[in-house]
């Protein structure tokens, strides 16, 4: 059985109704728990889990300790192009938009990869918009070969790709892929996602089992905050995580909630998760799990990012630039969200510390590939 067959067997209304009937009582039952259910997970998501974010955050911090000690991987995106085919409501690269599109060269790559490297960086996220034609396989798997030099481990988030598309690009030295579905509702999906191969909802669905049986080191899921009610959303991805741990055991798992963040474009987010509710979620993942690994990016002001560092994320971004050339300047256009952490990745590194925590430039060696 595949997920989508999973997923049709569940109404998302239902699962809301489910989810606003929590009482603080069932909130107290699941908290005691140390193995947490799927179902069980929906108390922690719950309206009524909020009165016990106190509890949530120790629990988090422990069991964070406890599966990755006092560390804070870090890692910076490398924006390779911003030419997408999509019309995607909510993203700056969204097709329709009037912007000049960057594809980096391989010169221009290299300039990148100089900047970047001048920051310490060992773990770089390779990011495109999605267009099969103009960056496709062939491209990435150069811009892979390119970069493979300089650094100990390389994921993506591009457009998703057949299994035997993620085979050449493991092959080439890609380590992880990251794919979020934006929303698990399958009803509102199409609203959100005007035109373009993203529209399919099923297909997109399906990538990360594409991306297991192709034997990737490590899936990233996530889901867009901001669109549908969050914590249906949380329960569905929690479900696929589940589900693509049971599927493929050997594979590492790593989740990220981006939150809306202004950017060029009238879209409102129609559902707006404050600083409280996603605090609330990150922690709800951390008791629900405690090997998967958890990202906060720039999208997020400083003072959140400084507040959870030690309550249950494990990597972090700093310094980071959303637009294609953004490193070394080489090119400057429309970022794709606005960051809201601007600090460098050394002031990061000082906040790490003074936390008593320890950043990790490196954990993984290419000899591992
Ligand atoms: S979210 Fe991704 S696929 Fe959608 S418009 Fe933006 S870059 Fe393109």
């Amino acid at each position: 059985m595949n997920f989508l067959e999973i997923l049709s067997k569940f109404n998302w209304d239902e699962i809301g109704e489910k989810i606003d009937k929590i009482t603080p009582q069932d909130v107290e039952k699941v908290l005691e728990k140390e193995v947490i259910s799927e179902q069980d997970f929906l108390a922690l998501v719950s309206k009524a889990g909020e009165n016990y974010l106190e509890i949530f955050a120790k629990k988090s911090k422990e069991r964070t300790q406890r599966r990755f000690g006092k560390t804070i991987q870090l890692y910076l995106p490398l924006y390779l192009s911003n030419v997408c085919t999509n019309q995607c409501v909510y993203c700056g690269f969204n097709h329709t938009n009037k912007i000049k599109r960057i594809i980096l060269s391989d010169e221009q790559i290299l300039q990148e990869v100089t900047a970047i490297k001048q920051m310490g960086y060992e773990h770089i996220l390779l990011v495109t918009g999605e267009a099969s034609k103009k960056v496709g396989v062939d491209y990435l798997e150069n811009a892979i070969k390119l970069i493979k030099p300089s650094f100990a481990s390389i994921s993506a988030e591009i457009q998703p790709l057949e299994v035997e598309e993620y085979k050449r690009l493991i092959a080439a030295g890609l380590n992880s892929v990251y794919i979020y579905q934006e929303t698990y509702n399958q009803e509102k999906y199409p609203f959100y996602h005007l035109k373009g191969k993203k529209r399919d909802f099923a297909y997109r669905l399906a990538t990360p089992e594409r991306l297991g049986e192709a034997g990737i080191y490590r899936i990233g899921l996530g889901a867009l905050l901001g669109l549908e009610n969050w914590r249906v959303e949380a329960f569905f991805m929690a479900l696929h995580l589940r589900f693509l741990q049971k599927r493929f055991w050997k594979t590492k798992y790593s989740l990220s909630f981006p939150r809306m963040r202004p950017y060029e474009g009238q879209f409102l987010p129609p559902n707006p998760v404050s600083e409280k509710e996603l605090a609330q979620l990150i922690w709800a993942f951390r008791i629900f799990d405690e090997d998967v690994e958890i990202s906060l990016s720039t999208r997020e002001s400083q003072n959140f990012r400084d507040n959870m560092m030690t309550l249950g994320v494990t990597s972090m971004s700093a310094g980071s630039k959303t637009e294609p050339g953004g490193y070394a300047s080489c090119v400057t256009e429309l970022e794709q969200f606005e960051v809201n952490d601007n600090r460098e990745a050394s002031e990061l590194e000082a906040a790490i510390k003074q936390h008593g925590y320890e950043a990790v430039w490196k954990d993984w060696d290419k000899v591992f590939s």
